[in-house]
């Protein structure tokens, strides 16, 4: 979406003040992908793809968006011995079992708690009163907007990173022009930090926050053990997936400055398990149906391996540097 150029520098801060989603960020310069600096990052992010990655390259480089509140609702699916999938295409929220209850990562939108969180986790037999902890990746409502109801309801604490509890918590600047502000999401009480390199850790399971600032100034990754029939391998969510370029930092380098220090922590944490928090742009509804109607001693859908993870890193880095050319 273009603002009117009298209305650029207001706009934005309005969406803020009425709680920003990701579909919602402020455009920044018109792209034109035809541009040859971006059509040779595209080239580059084709063949690091291959076909496995197809998906997620024409996502990125070509199609971007951000989350839309028309989104499908995912299938709840049990992905690993330990994790759990629900909530919209949009923005899907990832539930972990331990020994002392479950983390969520991501709470969803405020309207669809009990509709679409709760129910999905009742049909996959998790109860709802042992949500513990909710890490909130980014301080964007459709992440964040259903934490104040789970603090509410189960006592559970809400992580999440510094700069964006300033994000969320922003005292909402006067209406501009006279225009009266639009009410908030519900707003979590201020509650826990989430630090890079601090694990989280609940009973036997503990996750380690990664720092990726540029979706918004607080964006964080994270990794944690995941178990395929008892075998152990780590998995790992960019948390601030949908790279739009409309960058809220100003800041497009820093993006990929991100990218670089999640791909060094990833390696060094040996991540073989790809997960995402937003739309299904890599043909997941395809692993979905796979893993449901999956039988013993059949490969495990979102178990990539450490090379082809790298190479989705590489996807993401490409097309985003792609984005930044189509933009200068
Ligand atoms: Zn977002």
């Amino acid at each position: 979406m273009v603002f009117p150029k009298q209305l650029a520098r207001v706009v934005p801060f309005v969406v803020l003040a009425s709680g920003l989603v990701c579909a919602q960020e402020p455009a920044g310069a018109p792209a034109d992908l035809n541009k040859p600096e971006a059509q040779a990052f595209i080239a580059k992010a084709k063949k690091a793809a291959g076909t496995q990655w197809a998906g997620v390259e024409h996502f990125l480089c070509e199609e971007p968006r951000g989350a839309s509140a028309n989104d499908p609702l995912v299938e709840p699916t049990k992905l690993f011995d330990n994790l759990y999938l629900l909530g919209k295409d949009g923005g899907e929220i990832y539930a972990i079992t331990t020994s002392a209850g479950i983390i969520l990562l991501g709470s969803g939108g405020a309207t669809e708690t009990e509709t679409v969180l709760l129910a999905g986790m009742k049909k996959l037999g998790l109860d709802p009163t042992q949500i513990k902890i909710v890490i909130v990746a980014h301080g964007h409502a459709d992440h964040f907007a259903g934490a104040k109801y789970l603090q509410d309801h189960f006592g559970a604490h809400v992580y999440i990173a510094q700069q964006d509890w300033d994000l969320i918590e922003r005292p909402a600047p006067a209406a501009a022009e006279g225009k009266k502000k639009a009410a908030g999401p519900p707003l979590p009480k201020h509650d826990m930090l989430l630090e890079e390199g601090k694990p989280v850790v609940l009973g036997d399971e503990k996750i380690i926050p990664v720092f990726i600032p540029g979706h918004t100034a607080g964006s964080m990754g994270m990794f944690f053990e995941v178990r395929d029939n008892g075998k152990k391998h780590m998995a790992g969510i960019f948390g601030g997936a949908v790279l739009l370029v409309r960058a809220m930092s100003g800041d497009r380098d820093q993006y990929v400055k991100s990218i670089a220090h999640y791909r060094e922590m990833a390696k060094k944490l040996k991540v073989d398990v790809q997960l995402k928090d937003h739309p299904l742009m890599d043909g997941e509804a395809d692993k979905l149906v796979k893993i449901r109607a999956r039988k013993k001693g059949e490969p495990n859908p979102f178990l990539v391996g450490q090379a082809s993870y790298g190479r989705y890193l590489d996807v993401m880095n490409d097309c985003f540097e792609a984005q930044i050319a189509a933009r200068k």
